[in-house]
């Protein structure tokens, strides 16, 4: 895995220069050059870098798709796209997202009233809005509200009930009206065939969305009674995330069509649009054995068009219009979390440990002379040797022969002898040396949350794409633990055989060591968790201009220490009054020491919750 995988799933974003894992793009900076650019802004921690390039080549990646799809099939229907807030929220995201992707028409997807707030106040006039998830009144009149602002708003309805509410809240805006506005319609479908993946709940028969097909007649006749069929104009359904394979997505297109043609010719004229959802998955796979995807964005436009005009020309009916809600696809590769090395878990095993005497016992200097002379062509057989001694000690040791110094020197030298010895193998590997190498296994200790930062990990095991950022021309050895700084064991990506990390051996006392996950950009963000209290990371946003140089832009630092307590609604005035009247009543502090110690603590409050030393010599 000399590239982390990075053939894999690194759709040429990224390049490897000269050792380090630069951007490919503009003038193709090192992810070391703009990290460490941040951190000399002060900014130490966990680093969450945004890249609006990235964004804006999904979007035009998947409108291409399409638009090449369309003609060569010669479609007549358009093709939209929406973006689904819940897969990032975050201003600095949605900002940029709408920023890049003007030329488009692009959209916003909204599942709840705060998510729709943002998709009224941040989607173009004329861009479309679709409104998805369960809806209560207020909801639903919010939807009139942003029809009456102009938007083009659908509103897909999950439930009969649903329906009703429209129809009342209609009469509310509209009665006697003029020119009554009214939101588009759209229809929810259960599908009969299953959903996918990790997120099956998202479609099938016993999905929690969706009507039946008895809901869809009885929708239609409601409609048609309150003069709003000419508003019905979407069939929508979503099959769920990370979609592996195609074949589920044609089965539920399949459905979708004939659905959409039979209510088209039961008498719902203005129906003309299939909203295909989201799942369109991304490859997060490091290792060759273990893809995520199974097909290509091309094949991905090909069948949705290719289908969808099949069923059209069989039932006779206008080709519709194509909405996709696709999330995970635009922005999961956006962001690149960084997260600097802490301490190596391993430096008991390092020579300068031994304490060796002026007199050993004999399979201590036995050892001693294996680990010396080790070469290739010996290396196998002193390993053995090695593995027996090492026996042979712990067993001296348990009966009383030789004492705890011994043993300490018996565990460093078989160490470093196995350490050695896969160096010195590395182009012969065997099942044998891999599990010796899982014995040895580095704890890399990382300054970040991973339930703040990858909560997927966590919850679902979700497999992140992560490599330094630097000496990437030199082979890594350590297999690789990832810790992160939470008080949890949860909070640990353990080395795997199946599939395997490796990474430097680094003295972190001397140098510096970054690790970046990947595909970070979809759900991960709003999904993370304050446990043990820490933050969102600091983020920043990485542009490029014109000449191709970069720039470090709209930095928001990882909250403070009050303001981690204030969102969770402690009176932080009380905590503050506290804390300073303890100090100022402590009985044994001088009046002087009492102002340098309030001084120091105001500093830290107004810091954030990640590590910034862990050692004396560490700059972090
Ligand atoms: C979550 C969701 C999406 C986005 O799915 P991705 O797999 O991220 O593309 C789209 N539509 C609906 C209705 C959703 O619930």
């Amino acid at each position: 895995m000399k590239d982390f995988g990075l053939h894999i799933w690194g759709e040429e974003n990224f390049t490897i220069t000269h050792g380090r894992v630069c951007i490919n793009h503009a003038t193709s900076p090192s992810l070391l050059a703009i990290t460490q650019c941040v951190r000399q802004k002060g900014y130490k921690g966990p680093l969450l870098l945004r890249f609006p390039h990235l964004i804006a080549k999904q979007i035009s990646t998947l409108f291409e798709a399409f638009s090449q799809a369309k003609e060569s099939f010669g479609y007549q229907g358009n093709f939209h796209a929406v973006f689904p807030l819940k897969v990032n929220q975050f201003p600095n995201f949605v900002n940029t997202l709408m920023e890049v992707s003007t030329p488009y028409h692009y959209g916003l997807e909204a599942g709840s009233k705060a998510e729709l707030i943002i998709a009224m106040s941040k989607t173009p006039l004329g861009a479309p809005i679709t409104v998805n998830g369960f809806k209560d009144k207020e909801m639903i009149a919010l939807c009139f509200i942003a029809a009456k602002m102009g938007h083009n708003i659908t509103i897909t309805i999950e439930g009969l009930g649903e329906l009703e509410t429209i129809i009342s809240v209609n009469q509310e805006f509209n009665q006697h009206h003029p020119h009554p506005i009214c939101p588009k319609i759209g229809l929810r479908i259960r599908l009969h065939s299953s959903g996918v993946g990790m997120w099956a709940k998202s479609g099938g028969y016993s999905s929690k969305f969706g009507l039946t097909s008895t809901e869809l007649l009885e929708a239609y006749e409601l409609l048609k009674k309150a003069q709003l069929l000419d508003h019905l104009w979407m069939i929508h359904f979503h099959i769920g995330s990370q979609m592996g394979d195609i074949s589920p997505l044609k089965k539920a297109l399949r459905e979708a069509g004939n659905i959409y043609a039979e209510l088209k010719k039961r008498g719902a004229t203005d129906l003309g649009a299939i909203n295909i959802g989201g799942g369109l998955a991304v490859e997060y796979s490091q290792h060759d054995t273990t893809r995520e995807r199974n097909y290509s964005l091309k094949e991905f436009a090909n069948d949705v068009i290719y289908l969808m005009q099949e069923i059209a020309k069989s039932k006779n009916v206008a080709e519709p219009d194509i909405f996709t809600e696709s999330g995970r696809y635009i922005a999961a590769n956006h962001s690149v979390l960084i997260a600097p090395v802490l301490e190596l878990f391993s430096q008991e095993y390092h020579e300068r440990g031994l304490r060796l005497k002026a007199i050993n016992p004999p399979l201590i200097q036995e050892l001693h002379d294996l680990f010396s002379t080790l070469t290739p062509d010996n290396a196998k057989e002193y390993l053995h040797d090695a593995l027996d001694h090492m026996e042979s000690l712990l067993t001296l040791f348990d009966l009383g022969y030789i004492d705890l110094e011994d043993r300490s020197n018996t565990e460093i030298l078989v160490n470093l002898i196995i350490k050695k010895a896969i160096l010195l193998l590395q182009d012969t590997p065997s099942d044998e040396l891999r599990q010796l190498q899982a014995r040895i296994q580095e704890k890399y200790l990382l300054n970040f949350s991973a339930f703040q930062s990858l909560p997927d990990f966590w919850g679902l095991t979700q497999q992140f794409p992560v490599m330094p950022l630097e000496k990437l021309d030199t082979k890594p050895t350590n297999p690789a633990t990832l810790w992160d700084i939470s008080c949890d064991s949860d909070g640990e990506i353990p080395f795997r055989q199946d599939l395997p990390l490796y990474l430097h051996d680094i003295d972190v006392t001397q140098e510096e060591y970054f690790l970046a996950f990947f595909l970070t950009g979809a759900y991960q963000e709003v999904l993370g968790m304050k446990h043990n209290l820490f933050t969102h990371p600091t983020e920043c946003v990485v542009r490029f201009d014109e000449a191709g140089a970069y720039h470090i832009e709209e930095i928001i630092e990882a909250q403070n220490l009050m303001d981690v307590l204030d969102d969770l609604d402690y009176d932080t005035a009380l905590i503050d009054k506290s804390l300073k009247q303890s100090i100022e009543q402590a009985p044994h502090l001088l009046a002087e020491e009492k102002q340098d110690i309030l001084g120091k603590l105001y500093l830290y409050l107004s810091e954030n919750s990640y590590l910034k030393t862990i050692q004396a010599q560490s700059s972090e």
